[in-house]
């Protein structure tokens, strides 16, 4: 199999929205010395071709992920502005969003957090960069959409990176939410230098409930199912719920983790293709129709969010994409992580 950087199909597009995209949302370096990751041409095409035009958001994942500068490192915690933390600034404004009746868009134009509203408060899934954005981005979205954040009474953070855990600190005092998070993304927030940091997020929560796999969150009317997801970090959490749209209700998955961001580490990588196979088998079973992501790049979520503001009645709801399409989504995914895993495994025997 040709093994080739990707570079060259995929990375027309603006170099400086490939290094905020690759960095922030995971954030570290490829391993040290190696350059930019390679990936396999094969499954590059392969994902291409599932993507076709209306899932090509996903396809950003086959995007190689540049080399993180020195200050930004593992450990090493900036002072500086850094062009890899996405910070709101009025240009990532994004218009807060009811996009089912019981689950609301709460992010920018980089980072999203999801409300899902039950018969008993709100389960609040991601926390965005810092308190600022947690107050008003968060908080001051739920007002202008008519929820109460002082109804939050869980947050879940999908994993231990700070542009989804920044501003639990915030929610947690003001609004007195209970935070989970998977035991092992504990323990990552847990060391005693994080392996990426930088000063503009907010500090780590302190650890409270911890999600086992397959852990269903209750409350009140609604059960929030969550899964362990090992692969854009140890103890990603991916969500499966109902969304409720008029008198339909569809099952969405909020994938929990994006890009491959952490480096060659083979075992990683295939944790990553394992849980893409692992969901992509939930998905089937339990009739998923709904895609989301946690970073509105993946899902197209601002050019859907437009689309279902300007929806009339009886037209199609643009999240709704039906199991087929779902099922192709996430095998972009997986075709992706396999792609990069293909050309670590080819490297490895390559030194053989
Ligand atoms: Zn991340």
């Amino acid at each position: 199999m040709v093994v080739r950087s990707a570079r060259t199909p995929l990375v027309r597009a603006s170099v400086s929205v490939v290094v905020a995209a690759g960095a922030v949302m995971g954030g570290f370096s490829v391993a040290h010395g190696q350059g930019n990751p390679t990936v396999s041409q094969g499954h590059i095409d392969a994902a291409t071709a599932v993507a076709g035009t209306d899932l090509r958001g996903w396809l950003e994942l086959c995007r190689p992920q540049p080399p993180v500068e020195q200050e930004h490192r593992p450990g090493m915690m900036s002072q500086k502005p850094n062009p890899l933390v996405v910070l709101l600034g009025d240009k990532m404004l994004a218009e807060p969003a009811k996009v089912f009746d019981n689950v609301y868009f709460l992010g920018t134009k980089f980072v999203s957090a999801w409300a899902v509203t039950t018969s008993e408060g709100i389960i609040l899934i991601d926390a965005l960069n810092n308190d600022e954005e947690a107050e008003r981005v968060i908080a001051g979205g739920m007002r202008k959409l008519g929820l109460d954040p002082a109804q939050i009474k869980y947050l879940v953070i999908s994993h231990a990176h700070g542009d989804h855990y920044g501003g639990a600190g915030h929610i947690v005092e003001k609004y007195h939410s209970r935070v989970l998070m998977s035991d092992i993304d504990w323990r990552e927030l847990e060391r005693p230098t994080l392996q990426f940091d930088n000063a503009l997020w907010g500090r780590p929560p302190k650890r409270d409930l911890t999600a086992g796999d397959g852990h269903k969150l209750q409350l009140g009317d609604t059960t929030v199912e969550l899964y362990v997801t090992p692969g854009h970090t140890p103890g990603t959490i991916t969500t499966v719920f109902t969304a409720k749209d008029g008198s339909t209700s569809h099952r969405a998955m909020l994938w929990g983790g994006t890009a491959f961001n952490f480096g060659k580490v083979a075992p990683q990588m295939r944790s990553y293709v394992a849980s893409a196979d692992r969901m992509a088998d939930l998905a089937a079973r339990e009739k998923v129709d709904v895609i989301m992501s946690n970073h509105v790049r993946y899902d197209a979520g601002l050019e859907r969010m437009a689309k279902l503001s300007a929806r009339r009645q009886g037209e199609a709801h643009p999240y709704v994409i039906g199991s087929e399409n779902v099922a192709r989504a996430i095998k972009v995914i997986g075709e992706c992580a396999r792609g990069f895993l293909t050309s670590f495994d080819t490297e490895l025997d390559a030194k053989k």
